[in-house]
C-alpha cells in the first residue's frame, strides 16, 4: 500500500468514526428534546450552545481555526434542533402535508378549487355606475359571476387616479345585486376592512401588499374569502408564507393569485412564473388562480397565458375589462373592449374544454 493509500484509507475510517459520533449525538440531542417536551421547556437554549462554543475553543488544539470548528458545529447545533422538531408540526398550515385534500373557496355558488376552471373578469378600476354595469351585463351574457374591480387602487404614482374609494365599493356592490354578480376588490388599509365587508364578496390583498402582515392578519380575522396576489418580487416560500399568516389568525378561504414577478425581462410588465402554478398546486391545498393582464401587461398575450394557465391546471384567469379602455384611467393599454372580452371568452373556453376532454392515451 502506498502512503496516500494508507493516508486515503485512515481519512475514510475517521470520517466513518465522524459520522457515527454525529449520529450518537444526534439521538442524545433528540432525547432531550424529548425531555424538553415533557417537561414543556423551549428546545432552543442560547445559553448551552454558548457553553458548548467556548468549550470547542477551549479544547480545540487545531489544525482548524477555532472559528472554523464553531462553524462546523453551528450547523451541527442547526441539524440538531430540527431533528427534535416533529415535521408535522414544523408543516404550515396552507401545506398539502397539514391538508391533503383540496380547500374549496365557495363564492356566490362557484366553487374555486374544485377542478371546474372560473373566470374572473372586471374593470381594472371601478370609475363610474354605467361602466360597471357594462362590463358586468357582459360578464353576464357570457354566463360569468365573478366580477372583479378596484375601488381602492395601490398606484406607483401618489398623482394616478387613486380609486373612487367607498363610492366605487358602493357602484361594485349595486351593479352585482342588480346583475347577480359576486365582487372581488382589493383592500389597502386594515382599516377599510371591516367596511368593505358589507360590499365585497371577495377580498383581495394586492401584490404590493403580500407582505403588509397587519393587513394579513386583519384578513384573517375576517370571515370572507380572500384572494392574495404574489408579490412583485417574492418567491413562491414567501407567497406561501404571506398565505399562513392568513390562515394562521383561522381564514382558511384563500386564493392565490399568480400575477407576474419582476425580471430583468422588459417586453412584458411582468414575468409570468406559470410553473409556480403546479408548485402551488403541489405544496398546498389552495385554489391558484393566473392573472393574465397585470403579468403580461399585453392585450396580444392575454389569450396565450390565458391557455397557458387552464392547461397547466390554474383554477381560475384573471382578466380585465372595460367598455372602453382607451379613456380608463388605469392600465389603459391591456384592458380589454367588450368585443375583445367575447372573443377572449369564446377561445379560452373552447381551449378549455379541449384541454379537459383530451383523451390519454
Ligand atoms: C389589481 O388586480 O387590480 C392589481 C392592482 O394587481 P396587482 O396587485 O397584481 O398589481
Ligand atoms: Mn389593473
Amino acid at each position: 500500500m502506498s502512503e496516500l493509500e494508507m493516508l486515503r484509507s485512515k481519512i475514510e475510517k475517521t470520517t466513518l468514526q465522524i459520522l457515527e459520533l454525529l449520529n450518537e449525538r444526534g439521538k442524545i440531542a433528540q432525547d432531550i428534546g424529548k425531555l424538553k417536551e415533557m417537561q414543556g421547556v423551549k428546545r432552543y437554549d442560547p445559553v448551552q450552545e454558548r457553553k458548548l462554543f467556548d468549550l470547542i475553543a477551549e479544547h480545540n488544539e487545531g489544525p482548524f481555526e477555532t472559528s472554523t470548528v464553531q462553524h462546523i458545529f453551528k450547523q451541527i447545533f442547526k441539524a440538531s434542533l430540527e431533528l427534535q422538531e416533529d415535521d408535522n408540526r414544523k408543516a404550515l398550515l396552507v401545506s398539502r402535508k397539514k391538508k391533503p385534500e383540496n380547500t374549496v373557496v365557495s363564492v356566490l355558488g362557484e366553487e374555486i378549487g374544485n377542478g371546474t376552471q372560473h373566470f374572473i373578469m372586471g374593470p381594472c378600476a371601478v370609475e363610474s355606475y354605467d361602466q360597471v354595469k357594462l362590463v358586468a351585463q357582459a360578464m353576464k351574457q357570457q354566463g360569468l359571476k365573478l366580477m372583479r374591480g378596484g375601488a381602492y387602487k395601490p398606484r406607483t404614482s401618489p398623482y394616478d387616479f387613486q380609486g373612487l374609494g367607498l363610492e366605487g365599493l358602493k357602484i361594485l356592490r349595486q351593479v352585482a345585486d342588480e346583475e347577480g354578480m359576486a365582487i372581488i376588490s382589493e383592500i389597502l388599509n386594515p382599516n377599510d376592512m371591516e367596511t368593505a365587508l358589507d360590499y365585497v364578496d371577495v377580498i383581495q390583498i394586492g401584490a404590493r401588499n403580500m407582505q403588509n402582515f397587519e393587513l394579513l392578519k386583519v384578513a384573517g380575522s375576517v370571515r370572507k374569502p380572500i384572494l392574495l396576489k404574489r408579490g412583485l418580487s417574492a418567491t413562491i416560500e414567501e407567497f406561501m408564507y404571506a398565505a399562513e399568516y392568513i390562515l394562521a389568525q383561522g381564514n382558511d378561504q384563500i386564493i392565490l393569485c399568480e400575477r407576474g414577478i419582476r425580471t430583468y425581462e422588459k417586453a412584458t410588465r411582468n414575468t409570468l412564473d406559470i410553473s409556480a402554478v403546479p408548485i402551488l398546486k403541489k405544496e398546498t391545498h389552495l385554489p391558484v388562480v393566473v392573472d393574465v393582464t397585470h403579468s403580461t401587461g399585453r392585450k396580444d398575450l392575454l389569450l396565450p397565458t390565458a391557455k397557458a394557465a387552464l392547461a397547466i391546471g390554474a383554477d381560475a384567469v384573471m382578466a380585465e375589462v372595460h367598455p372602453d379602455p382607451a379613456v380608463a384611467l388605469s392600465d389603459s393599454a391591456q384592458q380589454m373592449n367588450i368585443p375583445e372580452f367575447n372573443k377572449f371568452m369564446e377561445e379560452a373556453r373552447a381551449f378549455a374544454n379541449l384541454v379537459q376532454k383530451t383523451p390519454v392515451s
